[in-house]
């Protein structure tokens, strides 16, 4: 510990030390009186609770219970459970402080987050004393959760993993602070008009919001734009200095993350842009108030609107400036924080971890050389060791659309210094790699930062990748496929740097919360250590053959189906069987993941049906849901076809008495969360070699549904725990793809050799689903007929022989309880709780700093 530090906190203790000792702990408190109020506000009792609420409602929202709207009711009570976080989250923090602790810090452009007062009340453990004083007073826990606006601060899995991490870190109290962006519109609203996607901006702050704080003593300054200049400093040094030509203020807004009933709450730190001046004085002056006024606006720009784009990258300016914004924001507020009890960088890299969740916070790794060069003269060598110490990597596609890469002018203007330290990164860097490979120009080329050409780039990956102590993929065959593809030339040169943490998902959020009753059902049979300790579920295997356990578990899954058929009917006006198989694709919209195979098997039954319209066949409810991007044409076709199909399938009486095809718009985390307790059939059918992991996958399965799936991602590994017997296998390898593309593939062949193929595409083509519209559809099946990028007509014929399979499975309701049994109870390997271990045992090398009650009063009893 350094001296300075110990002055530091010397300084602190005596401060302290001149107050009156309670006053120390409960800066609110003054006097025996003042005790029994800080109870009141904070107690855990439901006496207590009612009257906070109560409170809350009055002082806060204005209404007494006759005027309260279910928002002002959802409010009053987010706020009494945030009253009693926020003793926690203080005490969590000065720990950290007091024991000088190394954090995880984890920078990600996106968190997925999903509503917050569910999670909340069950981590602090009032979900019970909650349900029980509203129901007194005859409200319903659950009617006032479904009021909050979720947080959509993110597009799809990469966000709803760094949601699922920042859960399992404060849950195995580990130090550990998220820094990202607060848009201002997270993703989009999505509605279905005539079968086609409509977005609508999502204005989820409109009414308030009770998780986040405000710290605009926090603030810091961001600079765009201008340029350098070298000096030679006092010591006759050469240095450079940034000439910005604008900055941007960011103000910290904080979210607690509360752990799994400890006393842990972390910090999710989100930045939210702000003009340097409310005004250009000069313009003001002139009169042009309303230019002044745009100006500022300019700035504020920069967090207004997450990128809705999944998976692939859209080379805007206003992007990068999003992620340099809250890098850097991110980054002076990390070193600031280390400062207050380090006077140099010399610990830096053992109290700091950084993780960037994809490429999307590279930019930090130039960032963090800039700041420690340009602005705490840290020698460039010494500075090089601490960032590469610092940081580590997660890659998270294998998709070449999806690698960021900009053009150097751009970059250029926005950022001059950091393309200098970029250019500066790679000639050192390749100067080793010229030492190590003589003469190979070609690796050269591919392993530079710069990507030569007419417009040249900068790769981000490549910046990651050198500027990073780790790489990670988030799946063994994602891994594998790193370091034999997309990264091989890194591979060789470090191989070492490479690891594998396979995704995983908060069994918190994704089966006490989404599925109750099957949690109830499990805690009542294994007790409650699977919520923190999810290998624990496999105890239930021991009950597969238990006759009241089996009946139990087949009634709550008919349960939950019926739930959902009430939404659907809700929602889609469609009256679904909640005794058919419900067959479910719920994910982003994106060609890799193939919707198509599964409306290509719908149609194929469809013309079954017609064929033979006494045919008994399994009666099935197919459930789509999931956005694409804006800017996506195919995919939003693909949307419109489906909603086509469904329109033909559910108004034929022949067909849709054994069929029904449902779209539910606006597919989100609230949403996901009805959808995976009630769900019989996961698809999983992505093309072998695409998904990096996917994580629905295991929510799904966790939530007892059997998996049809490629062996792409995480299905491979999900296979493995659950068994061969309880998984549907179908299609080509990830090397079977790579062969067949190289050897040629003319997805014209399948169509000419496979009758049920061609008279799947042929009615589409005849206008089947448009109303004999031949045209509507026409870009859809050329794109197959003539490039098929993703295989469709590849594993068509194994894709519904193995729905065969599913069929006949799911005649025998004995045989498919077992297997849905058996997947949950396998399932326990995809806690996020385990990925969260693994990166601190192999990259972070972090440890749990557990936080002792601060008074006996803010632990609830237990339930
Ligand atoms: C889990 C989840 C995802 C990821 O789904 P994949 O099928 O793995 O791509 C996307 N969106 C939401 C809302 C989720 O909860």
């Amino acid at each position: 510990m350094s001296s300075d530090y110990q002055s530091v906190w010397r300084k602190r203790a005596t401060q302290h030390a001149a107050l009156p000792t309670d006053y120390q702990k409960h800066p609110h408190r003054t006097s025996e009186a003042a005790v029994q109020i800080e109870d009141d506000r904070t107690g855990m009792n439901v006496e207590t609770l009612r009257r906070a609420f109560l409170d809350n409602l009055y002082y806060i929202q204005g209404k007494d219970l006759q005027l309260a709207t279910p928002y002002d009711l959802y409010m009053a009570l987010s706020y009494t459970v945030r009253d009693r976080l926020l003793q926690r989250w203080l005490h969590t923090q000065e720990v950290y402080l007091q024991q000088d602790v190394r954090s995880v810090c984890y920078l990600s452009a996106e968190y997925l987050l999903g509503r917050q007062l569910g999670n909340a009340l069950i981590n602090v453990g009032l979900y019970e004393q909650a349900r029980a004083f509203l129901k007194e007073m005859n409200l319903d826990l659950r009617d006032l959760m479904e009021q909050e606006i979720e947080p959509g601060l993110g597009n799809g899995g990469l966000g709803r993993l760094a949601a699922c991490f920042m859960d399992s870190l404060a849950s195995l109290e580990i130090p550990a602070i998220g820094y990202g962006i607060r848009y201002e519109f997270g993703i989009f609203a999505q509605s279905i008009r005539d079968g086609w996607q409509v977005e609508q901006p999502d204005r989820w702050l409109r009414y308030g919001n009770p998780w986040e704080i405000p710290r605009p003593e926090y603030l810091v300054e961001v600079k765009f734009g201008g340029h350098t200049e070298g000096y030679i400093d006092p010591a006759g040094q050469y240095r450079v200095s940034w000439v910005n030509d604008r900055s941007v203020l960011g103000t910290p807004y904080d979210y607690p993350v509360p752990g799994y009933r400890n006393d842990t709450v972390n910090t999710l730190r989100l930045w939210s842009a702000r003009a340097t001046e409310d005004f250009n004085f000069q313009v003001f002056d002139s009169g042009d108030f309303a230019r002044a006024v745009a100006d500022k606006t300019y700035s504020e720009n920069i967090t207004k609107v997450l990128y809705p784009n999944d998976n692939t990258y859209q080379g805007r300016e206003l992007r990068l400036e999003q992620q340099y914004f809250f890098v850097s924001c991110s980054l002076q507020d990390i070193i600031r924080r280390y400062l207050s009890y380090h006077s140099d960088f010399e610990s830096f890299a053992d109290k700091v971890t950084l993780q960037i969740n994809d490429t999307h916070p590279s930019i930090g790794i130039a960032e963090l050389m800039r700041l420690l060069v340009d602005e705490y003269l840290v020698g460039w060598d010494k500075a090089w060791q601490i960032t590469r110490r610092v940081f580590a990597y997660t890659n998270h596609t294998l998709l070449s659309e999806a690698l960021e890469r900009w053009p150097v002018a751009l970059f250029g203007n926005l950022l001059p210094r950091h393309l200098e330290i970029i250019y500066e990164i790679n000639r050192r860097f390749l100067d080793e790699v010229r030492e190590r490979f003589p003469e190979d120009e070609g690796r050269i080329a591919r392993l530079s930062l710069i990507q030569e050409g007419s417009q040249k780039q900068v790769r981000m990956a490549n910046l990651a990748c050198v500027g990073s102590h780790a790489i990670n993929g988030v799946a063994q065959l994602h891994t594998e496929l790193l370091k034999k593809d997309v990264l091989a030339d890194f591979y060789a040169l470090w191989p070492e740097k490479f690891t594998n943490v396979t995704n995983g998902v908060t069994p918190r959020r994704f089966l006490l919360l989404s599925n109750p009753k099957l949690a109830l059902l499990l805690s009542e049979r294994i007790g409650q250590d699977w919520l923190k300790d999810l290998d624990q579920i496999g105890r239930i295997e021991s009950l597969v053959a238990d006759p009241a356990f089996r009946s139990a578990w087949q009634q709550i899954k008919d349960d939950n189906k019926r739930d959902l058929a009430e939404y659907i009917l809700q929602f889609n006006q469609i009256e679904v069987d909640p005794d058919s198989l419900f067959d479910i694709q719920v994910k982003r919209f994106h060609e890799y993941k193939r919707q198509l195979l599964l409306a290509f098997f719908i149609v194929t039954l469809y013309n079954r049906l017609k064929r033979q319209p006494d045919l008994e066949i399994v009666p099935r409810t197919f459930i789509f849901g999931g956005k694409s991007a804006p800017g996506y044409a195919m995919a939003k076709l693909i949307i419109k076809f489906i909603n086509s199909v469904a329109r033909v399938v559910n108004s034929d009486p022949q067909v849709s008495r054994h069929l029904k095809v449902v779209f539910l718009a606006n597919y989100n985390v609230s949403l996901a969360q009805r959808i995976y307790p009630a769900c019989d059939l996961s698809e999983q059918i992505s093309t072998a070699g695409k998904e990096a992991s996917g994580t629905s996958n295991m929510k799904f399965a966790l939530n007892g549904a059997l998996t049809i799936g490629t062996l792409d991602g995480a299905n491979i590994e999900i296979r493995e725990k659950v068994g061969p017997d309880n998984f549907f296998l179908f299609g080509l390898t990830a090397q079977q793809v790579y062969d067949l593309k190289a050897r040629g593939y003319n997805p014209r062949d399948y169509y000419d050799s496979n009758a049920e193929l061609r008279e799947v595409v042929d009615r589409i083509s005849a206008g089947g689903f448009s109303g004999g519209d031949t045209n509507l559809f026409r870009p859809l099946l050329d794109s197959l007929l003539y490039r098929d990028d993703y295989l469709v007509f590849a594993d068509y014929q194994a894709y519904i022989d193995c729905q065969e399979q599913v069929s006949q499975a799911f005649r025998d309701r004995e045989r498919w309880l077992t297997m849905s049994i058996l997947n949950s109870a396998r399932m326990g390997y995809f806690s996020s709780d385990r990925s969260i271990r693994e990166y601190s045992r192999n990259i972070w090398q972090s440890e749990p700093v557990p936080v002792e009650p601060e008074s006996p009063a803010i632990r609830p009893a237990a339930e």
